[in-house]
């Protein structure tokens, strides 16, 4: 009777909620379903990527699942056969949408060979969330958003969602803070917000560096993305973090927005001594700037070694190219382009979402907020020296 019971209550996944996305899923036995990432490609179907995910599991309480994460083979900057979910993913699961823990090693297995995932998990509870990386969608941003002052709408996405840009600070010296270029990198919004949510506290370190900085922020540049559980292009399917030297404010308004707040900055005659983007990638941390810019990412880089988790392989930064793609249009970064463009001392930081070596866990929430904090003072550092 119980086990005819526990039959007659279906399981089923959903993605219809903000940020939600998984391909159709298949079952291949009992309690065995196969889900296919969704991925996304660019605007010529290339360097297609599948890196997130997010979905809920209703109905399964104490039955033990095995969930096989496929579809994951993609392209990144022209080369094909990458895959950012990896045999050192640790996919996040919740009980409450809100909380998360990392899945184990022992509920996690690669296979190589067909390059998926297998999820190994039993619900403690009728209703569960599994996840890529902790979500932080367009709600969480609105739940915080309210704290910060300086908040003007500086362009509209192609969905016609606002983009914005806030002002903390009135100092001498300024940094601006661009983040989420690529939606799925949700790691850089908790990172943002943890350190945000620092900088206007009354520690007096903080609000010494209100006095000090003016501090300019572009927290969410491809909202759209963030609201369909997009991994890394526009809604046009434009790659937000190339194209910075083809501008079309039809295609990729977003670019168009961002790049005219900048400009306009600098054509008033006020200084940009430092702009960082930040992004989110696999294997580890690390901080990238033109060559003419190394001493500034080398203070950088110090500065984050001692006042955050970040672990990086090589032992100073990197430099950039000047293009992702040499001899290719519509290939440059946003650090690419402000340098061609103005000479902006700008840079890269990547965080790494697989575990860190520093911490031996992958980032939890409380870890990304307490990046956070030491970014700002990091940044605080590097941009003083100038
Ligand atoms: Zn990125």
């Amino acid at each position: 009777m119980t086990l005819l019971l526990s039959l007659a209550v279906a399981i089923s996944f959903s993605t219809k909620f903000e940020g939600g996305n998984l391909g159709p899923v298949e079952t291949v036995g009992p309690l065995h379903y196969r889900c296919p990432v969704t991925g996304e490609a660019d605007h010529q179907n290339r360097n297609r990527q599948a890196s997130w995910y997010y979905f809920r599991i209703d109905g399964a309480r104490n039955q033990p699942l095995t969930l096989d994460l496929t579809n994951l083979l993609g392209e990144y900057n022209y080369q094909a056969g990458t895959h950012a979910v990896t045999a050192n993913t640790r996919p996040v699961y919740s009980e409450d949408n809100r909380t998360w823990r990392h899945l184990t090693d022992s509920e996690v297995s690669w296979n190589d060979t067909r390059k998926e995932l297998t999820l190994k998990l039993t619900p403690r509870s009728n209703r569960v969330w599994i996840a890529h990386v902790p979500p932080y969608t367009n709600e969480h941003w609105a739940r915080f958003r309210p704290q910060l002052p300086g908040g003007v709408t500086i362009g509209r996405t192609v969905g016609g969602r606002p983009l914005e840009l806030f002002t903390i600070g009135n100092g001498p010296r300024v940094i601006w803070i661009m983040a989420r270029q690529h939606s799925w990198e949700t790691g850089t919004s908790w990172m943002l917000e943890g350190g945000l949510r620092w900088l206007l506290s009354t520690d007096p370190a903080a609000v010494q560096l209100r006095q000090n900085f003016t501090w300019k922020v572009l927290p969410v540049s491809d909202p759209d993305g963030v609201a369909r559980g997009g991994v890394r292009y526009n809604s046009n399917g434009y790659d937000l973090n190339r194209n910075w030297d083809t501008l079309d404010p039809v295609k990729m308004p977003e670019i168009s927005a961002q790049r005219a707040a900048v400009l306009a900055w600098l054509d008033s005659g006020k200084p940009i001594h430092l702009f960082i983007t930040l992004h989110n990638t696999e294997t580890q941390d690390y901080v990238d700037a033109p060559p003419a810019f190394t001493p500034l990412a080398q203070r950088m880089y110090d500065a984050l070694s001692r006042n955050t988790s970040f672990w990086s392989k090589s032992p100073g930064p990197r430099q950039t190219a000047p293009s992702t793609t040499q001899g290719m249009k519509g290939r440059m970064s946003v650090v690419q382009g402000l340098f061609a463009d103005r000479r902006v001392p700008a840079m890269l930081l990547e965080t790494m979402v697989e575990p860190v070596p520093t911490l031996k866990r992958p980032r939890t929430i409380d870890d990304w907020q307490s990046f956070g904090r030491g970014l700002i003072q990091s940044l605080a550092t590097s941009a003083e020296a100038r």
